[in-house]
């Protein structure tokens, strides 16, 4: 019966990862679904184990399913192991460390400012390559603001970020859930919080006064920041003006609140994710590192 269970859940992970074109390719998905299925014919239920490994399930399921394992493992450093593995499996379309992911942004950002931006992942290919399934290497968490926009700042394309963005780039558990379903079952390698220059959330936030019910809850998100500025002076601690400081305050303790996040922890203590934060010049179009604990 446990053997039965077993192979369900086996099978349960490799339509997870079909539906939700999660980590591989859809062909490759359709076939190891075929094979198990095959396997399952072959063997009678109660051998699912082996038409499993028949399958080369262990070095093909989802991120989910390998941290699922490494509770049930005792061994930390072989259960890591088997993890990075079965996250390297699945980078078809882009493998990246937490450092490189940082590297391809500091790059297309400097293309961007040079105005040589490449304009990559945009062709028909691409959009066709990814249809089935996405694999962005980072995440940002940006400002809605329009003068913003992580693609074009950072000269990526199709499939290359995954964004979320609200006014002030604050954080609530929707928007959590949302990076947490990004690093966990896409495969995103590190986190950027995105701040920027005349920022008008931090700014009408800055200038305190009444706001309607809503937008007071993004002014009420950023009040600790900008407290946290006027509490270092004039100039918010930062080198720059008190709505500068605020805003990389802000981006610091949006930054910091991943660690809230069992999830995210877990990855970061893995070494699978690192967490960032920058601000973006309006003037000039460099994304500046303003918070880097771990690069
Ligand atoms: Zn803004």
């Amino acid at each position: 019966m446990k053997r039965e269970m077993y192979a369900y859940v086996a099978m349960a992970a490799l339509l997870i990862a079909s539906a939700g074109g999660v980590v591989m390719a859809s062909g490759e998905v359709d076939k190891r679904v075929e094979e198990f299925k095959a396997g399952m014919e072959k063997k009678g239920a109660g051998h699912g184990d082996e038409a499993l490994k028949e399958s080369g399930g262990h070095e093909k399921v989802a991120p989910a399913v390998v941290k699922k394992k490494k509770k049930e493992s005792s061994g930390h450093g072989a259960s890591l192991k088997k993890k990075e593995h079965a996250v390297a499996a699945h980078h078809d379309l882009v493998e990246v460390s937490p450092e490189a992911a940082l590297k391809l942004l500091v790059d297309g950002n400097r293309r961007y400012v040079a105005e040589k931006s490449a304009g990559p992942h945009r062709s028909a290919k691409r959009r066709v390559e990814i249809s089935k399934g996405q694999h962005p290497f980072a995440v940002i968490v940006g400002c809605s603001d329009s003068r913003v926009p992580p693609e074009i700042l950072f000269d990526q394309g199709l499939g290359d970020l995954f964004v979320v963005r609200t006014a002030g780039n604050v954080v609530d558990s929707v928007a959590l859930g949302s990076i947490e379903y990004a690093v966990e079952h896409l495969g995103a390698k590190l986190i950027v919080v995105l701040g920027h220059e005349r920022c008008g959330a931090v700014d009408a936030t800055v200038k305190g006064g009444d706001a309607p019910a809503n937008i007071r809850s993004v002014v009420e998100a950023i009040k600790p920041a900008v407290e946290k500025a006027k509490a270092k002076g004039a100039h918010g601690g930062h080198g720059c003006d008190l709505l500068c400081g605020a805003v990389k305050s802000n981006v610091r303790i949006v930054a910091e609140k991943m660690h809230s996040s069992p999830i995210l922890s877990e990855f970061i203590d893995d070494g699978l994710l690192k967490v960032v934060g920058a601000y973006y010049d309006l003037d000039s179009g460099a994304a500046t590192l303003t918070y880097r604990p771990y690069l």
